[in-house]
């Protein structure tokens, strides 16, 4: 098994939205395209991109980890059953990293990771979701996924209406179940924002017939303790779905603090990038396994063998894969969605284009989609990011 060529690039990410945190209209992705050569006469080309939220790493990808990757033992390539390692290559691009400081490079080790991982599964001639439920779960696979609509973005001049609009679109492409922005409302004292925002919350609850599960909310790591917890009571008698990222990702002692003090479900974790980082979220946030969402994104965060020490870090703390619904709305999570039995995963159906979204003749029906047959991840399934993507 041997790595024979890698490409990378940078693209934009065509957005004018805007959460609490920050704007996305100058927000770029890496692309790469891995090519794996099994000594049989196989070839497989896989790729990968950044997930959105960080910027593109075409400076780590060029000096540290396509070298390394490039240099990978074939032994350490080779997975029992045959096929490709992705573990092996992990352990390669690793080569010389210290421990800790996993912002440095783990959008840059996950970019690559996705490309082996489309690659190991087009080897196999299955679809990535398949190879996955092969190797680690005994073949069981789930038949769909759930997803949910995360939109409600700040735009310049979007009223109440627009928002309202906007979730009825995702309704009519056979979503269920919601999710708007709270705590953007811009240079507005916390009781302002806070009034605006039940409003929107009401008016998007009308909606969605006055049922809370329909809904998530998420504030994007903006609040203090003291506005997390004043939404939290407002939020409260509403029994929302899911109340998503009060609080700065790394802060566990105060999400301990909101979590004695809001019942109903919070979610967070898509900005923690390391299974370790995941483990102090889980030793120290004060998260309850019988609710909370967990919404780490694997390629964010060192990509799948990375999550898969995740997942076991989870089990041993009594924490089912079920609770746990990536952040991202790429294809790559829902392929480990359904082939490793997690709750969900998150869906951006008009934002983010072209890396959000699933393959093109997949349609969601009550918040739950099927996947295709497609050999790999199943970019090539996605009209608008394949055209992207082939071009490397
Ligand atoms: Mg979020």
């Amino acid at each position: 098994m041997r790595i024979t060529s890698v490409r990378d690039g940078v693209v934009p990410i065509a957005s004018a939205i805007a959460n609490a945190f920050i704007d996305f209209s100058k927000m770029t992705a890496s692309v790469v395209a891995v090519t794996v050569a099994d000594g049989a006469g196989r070839q497989a080309t896989g790729y990968g991109f950044n997930s959105n939220g960080r910027y593109a790493q075409p400076g780590l990808l060029q000096e540290r980890f396509i070298p390394r990757l490039l240099e990978a033992p074939e032994a350490a390539l080779a997975h029992p059953d045959g096929g490709l390692e992705p573990g092996g290559a992990w352990a390669a691009m690793m080569r010389n990293e210290k421990p800790g400081g996993h912002g440095d490079r783990s959008v840059a080790v996950g970019v690559l990771d996705m490309a082996l991982w489309d690659a190991a599964a087009k080897l196999k001639d299955v679809p990535l979701w398949r190879l996955l439920a092969d190797r680690y779960r005994g073949g069981a696979a789930d038949d769909t996924a759930w997803v949910y609509a995360a939109g409600g973005y700040y735009y310049p001049g979007k009223d109440v209406a627009a928002l309202v609009a906007e979730m009825q679109g995702y309704l009519d492409r056979g979503y269920s179940v919601v999710k708007m922005k709270i705590g953007g409302a811009p240079g507005t004292a916390l009781r302002d924002a806070l009034k605006e925002d039940v409003q929107r919350i009401e008016a998007v609850l009308k909606l969605l017939g006055g049922d809370g599960q329909r809904l998530c909310v998420d504030a994007n790591g903006r609040f203090g303790l003291h506005a997390a917890l004043a939404y939290g009571a407002a939020l409260a008698p509403y029994n929302l779905r899911w109340y998503e990222e009060p609080l700065d990702p790394l802060d566990y002692a105060t999400h301990a603090t909101l979590a004695e003090h809001y019942t109903p479900p919070l979610a967070t974790g898509e900005n923690l990038f390391s299974m370790q980082d995941a483990r102090n979220l889980i030793r120290h946030g004060g998260l309850r396994p019988d609710r909370d969402i967990l919404q780490f994104d694997p390629a964010l965060a060192y990509g799948l063998v990375e999550y898969l020490r995740t997942l076991q870090m989870l089990e041993a703390h009594g924490w089912s894969p079920r609770r746990c619904v990536p952040h991202g709305g790429h294809q790559f999570a829902l392929n480990i969605a359904v082939g490793l039995g997690l709750g969900g995963n998150e869906s951006y159906p008009e934002v983010f284009a072209p890396f959000g979204g699933f393959a093109d003749a997949m349609p969601v029906q009550d918040s739950r989609i099927r996947m295709p047959d497609l050999p790999g991840i199943g970019f090539e399934g996605k009209a608008d990011l394949w055209a992207v993507l082939r071009g490397l």
